[in-house]
């Protein structure tokens, strides 16, 4: 069997410098200590959990979880929102690899992690009394303008900061709402196939706030 990758006929370092000594560093690390479980995993995947994270450099779930290949299917996009269910029209990428998870994978924990200092949600906060930010972006992060707007209006004298986690915490219960309109997660979850939780990530303290599934509840996880 010929299992060289596409293009592997020579040898090249012409890539950025960075990303060619991680390259190096997995190989002689995590591959090289797990080449059985890449073989294994070469023949398909079975992910129990599904992360819908935001695509920030801070928040890797991998990272945080401490997952090893084939353990977390991660769909990562600005702030970590969901939209609606709705029409099969236009592209949906976090709809399609949601779909792919639950009706193809069959995962059992669906998770939103949304996560402090987030600039999606800071540009969703941002456009209340501004031009919307970018062509792509102001779009995307108006998923999130009604819960702002009912935030904004039942703190009129916030801080920014305050309103910034407010609505950090915010996003994470509006992206849990839209799942709950796609049909193949509310039956998943009616039949108890599916765990649906949320939580944030707190970057400078390294914490994980979690959200109760049952009384939507944020707490504090245990460090060990
Ligand atoms: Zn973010």
């Amino acid at each position: 069997m010929d299992t060289r990758a596409p293009g592997d006929i020579n040898m090249t370092t012409n890539m950025p410098d960075d990303l060619l000594t991680g390259y190096h560093r997995f190989r002689a690390n995590r591959y090289a200590r797990e080449v059985e479980r890449y073989h294994m995993l070469a023949e398909g995947q079975s992910p129990k959990t599904m992360i819908i994270g935001c695509a920030d450099s801070r928040v890797d779930p991998s990272t945080i979880f401490s997952a090893g290949p084939g353990e977390l299917f991660v769909v990562r996009n600005v702030a970590a929102l969901v939209p609606p269910y709705g029409e099969a029209t236009g592209y949906h990428g976090t709809s399609a690899a949601l779909e792919f998870a639950i009706t193809v994978l069959g995962i059992s924990n669906l998770v939103v992690m949304g996560h402090s200092s987030c600039g999606g949600v800071a540009a969703a906060l941002a456009a209340r009394d501004a031009k919307p930010i970018g062509r792509y972006i102001g779009p995307w992060v108006a998923l999130l303008n009604e819960t702002r707007d009912a935030l904004l209006a039942a703190n009129p004298d916030a801080s920014d900061e305050d309103l910034q986690n407010a609505l950090e915490r915010k996003a994470v219960e509006c992206s849990i709402n839209n799942l709950m309109t796609f049909p193949f997660v509310s039956e998943a979850i009616a039949e108890g196939r599916v765990r649906m939780d949320g939580a944030l990530f707190s970057i400078i303290a390294g914490e994980l706030i979690w959200r109760d599934p049952d009384s939507g509840e944020f707490s504090r996880v245990s460090k060990s």
